[in-house]
């Protein structure tokens, strides 16, 4: 086994802390070299993405004509969604249901970010509430695992209510928040794993879970991917790699029009998130988000990397405050203070450690990346 001293690539921020990095002679990593390669030469924000993105806007048009709405749209009170609400609207002139999965761990920031927007817009809102206990149950069967990526539960209720409501009433066109601009480098798989794997889901609740799961949202991929997607016409559309999107200047336009409040980091809208990427993922297992994160806004043009050292040099949570958000965490999840402590303190497992679809992922990634449909595959 060789070891590996600590390398961090000399153009973003991304580091051997993801143990699969690749770097070349100039010490670039691959995380670079694919958006160069791939990302950057297919993401058009000028005159042609937009045109682009104006023909299907004609055809969300022409299918909701004579409806209350014409697409729906997932909103979680986080600036990419919050943006996406706001051009949808305003630029493209869309009627967007705006739908928000409610999973319990709302920030208040979250909570009135939506209310604004929504308002603010003149749109409708539908929440759908997931079952506090079955999600309770789930996300403590997470924690007991030992896997890194303990945000599934959440994750897997929010596509999964979506994809749901949209084929039970009919609806042709999602719209999300996904985007190159925010999210050009994605987390490694060992960080964070596929929130889309049921079987994973399963696997893990079965030996962990203590209650079953009746009315939980659940979603096969190869059901959303392929039978939603090609036979029941369900398309997803993603506005914002259409658009000049600029995250310091989108969070401007809100806060200044409709009262948007900010926060910390990305993903903060939730409190579970928050602990979770803050806290969680890079104490327990050395995995910062952040540095994902900031590397997308580097490639993007809108960070500079010493300013990216820089604030990676503190930790993502508050020091002050940890052991009130240990309580918090806690007594929502309904166990104590020690119980959490000691999820903490347990071996760390992988997502290798449960039954996985990880090779349909892996042969799903490749053939969606060479037929051009996505640009870069999750390793
Ligand atoms: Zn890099």
């Amino acid at each position: 086994m060789t070891i590996r001293t600590h390398q961090v690539c000399t153009n973003c921020v991304m580091d051997t802390t993801d143990s699969q990095i690749k770097f070349d002679a100039a010490g670039v990593c691959d995380h670079c070299r694919n958006f160069r390669e791939h990302t950057k030469p297919s993401w058009d924000t000028g005159p042609n993405g937009r045109e682009a993105l104006e023909r299907v806007v004609e055809k969300i048009k022409a299918e909701g004509r004579g409806k209350d709405f014409e697409c729906i749209m997932g909103m979680s009170g986080g600036i990419d969604s919050s943006y996406l609400t706001y051009i949808a609207k305003e630029e493209l002139g869309l009627r967007p249901l705006v739908f928000h999965v409610d999973g319990g761990w709302n920030s208040q920031q979250a909570v009135n970010n939506i209310e604004k927007l929504v308002d603010g817009l003149g749109l409708d809102l539908y929440t759908e509430v997931i079952d506090w206990e079955e999600m309770r149950d789930l996300q403590l069967a997470f924690f007991r695992s030992g896997v890194p990526h303990i945000d599934v539960p959440q994750d897997h209720a929010f596509f999964a209510t979506m994809y749901n409501f949209a084929n039970t009433h009919g609806i042709k066109y999602i719209l999300t928040g996904a985007n190159y601009s925010t999210e050009c480098v994605k987390n490694p798989m060992e960080w964070i794993y596929f929130g889309t794997d049921v079987r994973q889901i399963r696997d893990i609740h079965a030996r962990f879970g203590q209650r079953p799961l009746v009315k939980f949202p659940l979603s096969n991929i190869l059901r959303h991917k392929i039978y939603l997607r090609y036979l029941k016409g369900i398309r997803v559309v993603m506005p914002l790699n259409h658009v000049p999107y600029v995250k310091e200047e989108a969070v401007q336009l809100l806060v200044e029009k409709y009262g948007w409040q900010t926060y910390p980091q990305k993903h903060f809208e939730s409190r579970f998130t928050r602990f979770y990427e803050g806290f969680w993922l890079p104490m327990k297992f050395g995995f910062d988000t952040r540095k994902v994160q900031y590397s997308s806004l580097i490639l993007t043009g809108q960070m500079q990397r010493s300013e990216a050292l820089e604030r990676l040099r503190t930790p993502a949570f508050d020091e002050q405050t940890i052991d009130q958000d240990f309580e918090y965490i806690a007594t929502k999840l309904g166990i104590t203070v020690d119980e959490l402590r000691g999820y903490f303190k347990a071996p760390n497992k992988s997502f290798r450690d449960y039954k996985s679809q990880q090779h349909t992922f892996q042969i799903g990634g490749k053939v969606m990346k060479l037929l051009g449909i996505e640009k870069a595959v999750k390793r």
